[in-house]
């Protein structure tokens, strides 16, 4: 199909056209990746209009249940959501934690809902170019809301969080020593807490909710004008869930009134850029002949302390800018 037509059907909205579109933003062939990039720039001017949202937390925390019921009630809303998914994990284990396909069954056949599971088999960066390339042609084609979900392997977490506008983190309330199974450097990307399954033990989940207060209230603000809030639902019951929206609309206002809306989409855009040319970068520098020639001499020397790290390092270097 000429990729004016595919753009204008993706923009109409046409499922079979958005599925060829993400198709070919997900392929690996260099034929594809010139049409793919020709296609996102057709894109561009009809996408970011959407609200981003990243959700993370431990596999079995509630994050597919709590989608399906924050899913479908957005699309009685009127809203239209698109469901994505980061998952490094497939490359590391082979099987992938967030590609089971009786996941959100209910939202998958609601016809204002799109779910996407993770690209597999690449790298974290790969994984989420193809991410983020695919939020952009949902948004075009009129999703208004836009869910990327994560699990916390490695730096999946901060790199879902540098694509959104808002992030979530699921919690449960364990016993004892609530705060230590969490790592720190998860909280500091939240801008909201929700604790899950408050149903089993409410006033567990109560207690729970306060002690997340109180660490929040040790960690340095990510921004200036947004308290982050601890809220508590059940996700099985559809509890607090309007009440998840409603914080989500808070937010929204607020930070586009105060501009760190905009400012950080246009900062997200900028750090984006600069991955990139870093990922190629790094590439262009493994593959380089004589740095590669280099490598085994050089590891040796160092790991046996002859050469100093980074004597060594400019001596790659060197080789490289030759
Ligand atoms: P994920 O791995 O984070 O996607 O977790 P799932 O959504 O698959 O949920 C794991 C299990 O927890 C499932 O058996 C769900 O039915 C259950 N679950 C999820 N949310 C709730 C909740 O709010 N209350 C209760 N009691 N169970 C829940």
């Amino acid at each position: 199909m000429e990729l004016q037509a595919l753009a204008d059907k993706i923009r109409e909205g046409n499922i079979r056209a958005i599925g060829k579109g993400i198709t070919l933003i997900e392929s690996r062939k260099p034929e594809h990746a010139e049409r793919a990039a020709r296609l996102l720039e057709l894109l561009l001017p009809h996408a970011g209009q959407s609200l981003r949202v990243g959700i993370t937390g431990v596999p079995g925390v509630g994050k597919s249940t709590f989608i399906e019921s924050f899913g479908s009630y957005l699309t009685e809303q009127g809203h239209k959501v698109a469901v994505l998914a980061v998952d490094p994990s497939s490359q590391i284990s082979g099987g992938s934690i967030l590609g089971d396909k009786t996941r959100m069954e209910e939202l998958s056949r609601n016809p204002r809902a799109f779910i996407r599971p993770s690209p597999a088999g690449d790298t974290l960066g790969g994984v989420a170019r193809r991410t983020r390339e695919t939020m952009l042609l949902c948004e075009a084609a009129g999703y208004d809301v836009v869910i990327v979900e994560t699990v916390g392997v490695g730096q999946s977490e901060t790199t879902v969080a540098s694509m959104v506008d808002f992030f979530m983190l699921l919690q449960l309330a364990t016993a004892g020593d609530e705060l230590q199974g969490i790592k720190k450097g998860v909280m500091e990307l939240a801008d909201a807490i929700l604790i899950n399954k408050a149903d089993i033990d409410r006033a567990k989940t109560e207690l729970a909710r306060r002690q997340y207060e109180n660490a929040l209230h040790i960690l340095r603000p990510k921004s200036r004008n947004w308290a982050v809030p601890v809220q508590t639902v059940s996700a099985l019951n559809h509890e607090g869930v309007p009440e998840v929206w409603e914080m989500l609309s808070r937010f929204r206002r607020t930070m586009k009134e105060s501009g760190e809306f905009d400012g950080n989409r246009r900062r997200q855009s900028v750090d984006w850029m600069w991955s990139l040319v870093m990922d190629d970068l790094k590439q262009l520098f493994l593959q380089h002949n004589d740095v590669q020639g280099m490598f085994p001499q050089v590891q040796e020397a160092v790991s046996r302390g002859i050469t100093t790290p980074s004597v060594a390092a400019r001596r790659l270097l060197n080789v490289f800018r030759r």
